[in-house]
């Protein structure tokens, strides 16, 4: 398996709620590294750029204005298989849906208000790095 990097959100409805080191803490457990980080409030013009891939999606409006309501934390994290493995550790969108002892089954408050944000591919995870980072802001 490979050493990827991908991005990852800490959302409104957790950075509100104190969550960023109990999340961080759930990241670190499963082997993934925070190799970038930094704490920023989104323009409703950078949520909806961000979120481009829903434009057409009846979900996107409240969407942006959600991502852009509050404080987030972005990051990027490193590991083998980062990506994947990173969406396991978020557990599935809809909390209902979601397995024990993932973020989203422990600390999400809805679908929308759901505390992460993860790429959900190699090429996306790319994409979405280079929204947030500067090369020199990453050090693995
Ligand atoms: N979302 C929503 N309503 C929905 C589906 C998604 O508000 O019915 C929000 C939710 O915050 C989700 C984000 O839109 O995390 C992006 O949706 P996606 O399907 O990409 O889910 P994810 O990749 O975050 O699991
Ligand atoms: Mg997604």
């Amino acid at each position: 398996m490979a050493v990827e990097r991908t991005l990852s959100i800490i959302k409104p409805d957790a950075t509100r709620r104190n969550l960023t080191g109990k999340i961080n803490a759930k990241f670190e457990a499963a082997g993934l590294r925070v190799v970038a980080q930094k704490r920023l409030q989104m323009t409703c013009e950078q949520a909806e750029k961000f979120y481009a891939v829903h434009e057409a999606r009846p979900f996107y409006g409240e969407l942006c204005a959600y991502m852009s309501s509050e404080p987030v934390v972005v990051q990027v994290l490193e590991g083998e298989n980062a990506i994947a493995k990173n969406r396991e550790v978020m557990g599935a969108t809809n909390p209902a849906n979601a397995a024990p002892g993932t973020i989203r089954k422990e600390f999400a408050l809805s679908v929308q208000e759901n505390s992460v944000h993860g790429s959900d591919s190699a090429e996306n995870a790319k994409i979405e790095i280079d929204f947030f980072f500067k090369p020199e802001e990453i050090v693995g």
